[in-house]
């Protein structure tokens, strides 16, 4: 700040110091109003839904940067902007729509499938996906991470079947560090679990997260490591993101990416293909193209599956087998993905 006043300079560091991830994640756009203004559509914020639909609006400032400037249809916006359609009830569009309340085996522990336990390590994400199934989740007793993962760890200990532990959310990744040592400390004692994977949009909407203390923590980790990225678009890759992946991969990460198909979004071969290359330079592989979970207040993304196929078929005929994402569906009850 500039005074009037003379006073002691403060001398400003030789160099920035790199944006503290906790400072840009606070900083993250809330305000719908704000939103449009910032990309140049203020004059659709009366066709806005009220700000308390039930699913607050939020969005990092660096993942708002990369959306087209002036354009409504644009698949970064579309994904994070509250419409009025969510409000609309639409037959078989529900709240727990992957049976989630049913699979729960202790706090926060998902085992739905064999060989693998998915935590619920928080509640937070950094970004507000308007067609995620977290919309109606009850966070609240849900965490994983709480109690130092007492729990969860418990869980893992007694079933000698769990080789590799997934870390979802919410964005597990919003996790302090700090927190995600106390979790690597309850594994050193379990040694049947010998892989981790970690589910995050993060370093996609706000790459600053992969830090050097986050890397650092990675790269020590006794297990092999797998980062599954959540990309859309391709347009939500940029420099900082390829500094992101390449800093995960540096650290003995394999990536993979998952995408969920929604109409106006990606539903088009072209976008899909510009996606599976766009993820390979970043050095990710597409891993699963999910069909939309029937989340009540996303009807209006979703794609009907002869549509899905008929994308996935046509992604088929120019691209590699390798950056062709496998169709899939979550079925409650399933013993996996259900291919389609
Ligand atoms: C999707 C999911 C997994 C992971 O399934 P993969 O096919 O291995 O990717 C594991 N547990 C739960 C509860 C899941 O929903
Ligand atoms: S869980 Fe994933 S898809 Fe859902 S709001 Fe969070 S970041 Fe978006």
């Amino acid at each position: 700040m500039i005074t009037a006043s003379p006073g002691p300079r403060i001398t400003p560091p030789a160099s920035t110091p790199p944006a503290d991830w906790r400072q840009l994640w606070r900083e993250a756009v809330t305000d719908a109003g704000e939103l449009l203004e910032l990309v140049g559509l203020a004059h659709l914020a009366a066709g806005l839904p009220p700000a308390d639909a039930g699913f607050a609006l939020r969005v990092p400032r660096g993942f708002v940067a990369r959306m087209r400037h002036g354009d409504p249809r644009d698949p970064l916006l579309l994904q994070v902007l509250p419409q009025l359609a969510e409000l609309d009830e639409v037959p078989g569009f529900v709240a727990d729509a992957v049976g989630d309340l049913a699979a729960r085996e202790a706090q926060g522990v998902l085992h739905k499938y064999h060989g693998r336990a998915l935590l619920i390590a928080s509640g937070s994400c950094a970004v507000n996906c308007r067609y995620c199934f977290r919309r109606h989740f009850p966070y609240g007793e849900e965490m994983a991470a709480a109690g130092q993962w007492r729990q969860a760890l418990e869980h893992l200990r007694r079933d000698p079947t769990i080789g590799e532990l997934i870390l979802s959310g919410g964005d597990p990744l919003a996790l302090s560090t700090a927190k995600l040592e106390e979790l690597a400390r309850g594994l050193t004692g379990i040694p049947h679990v010998t892989r981790l994977r970690i589910h995050s949009r993060l370093p996609v909407v706000l790459p600053e997260r992969i830090d050097d203390a986050f890397v650092a923590w990675l790269e020590a980790l006794p297990l092999q490591k797998v980062v599954v990225l959540h990309a859309n678009h391709a347009n939500e890759f940029d420099d900082g993101v390829d500094a992101a992946c390449a800093r995960l991969r540096a650290a003995g990460a394999t990536l993979l990416n998952q995408s969920v198909l929604l109409r106006g979004v990606n539903d088009d071969a072209e976008a899909l293909a510009a996606l599976s290359e766009r993820m390979f330079a970043a050095g990710v592989l597409p891993y699963y193209l999910h069909q939309l979970d029937r989340v009540q207040g996303a009807a209006h993304f979703e794609v009907d599956d002869a549509r899905a196929l008929a994308l996935v078929e046509a992604l088929r005929a120019r691209l590699p087998g390798y950056l062709v994402p496998k169709l899939v569906r979550e079925v409650g009850g399933d013993p996996s993905k259900r291919p389609l």
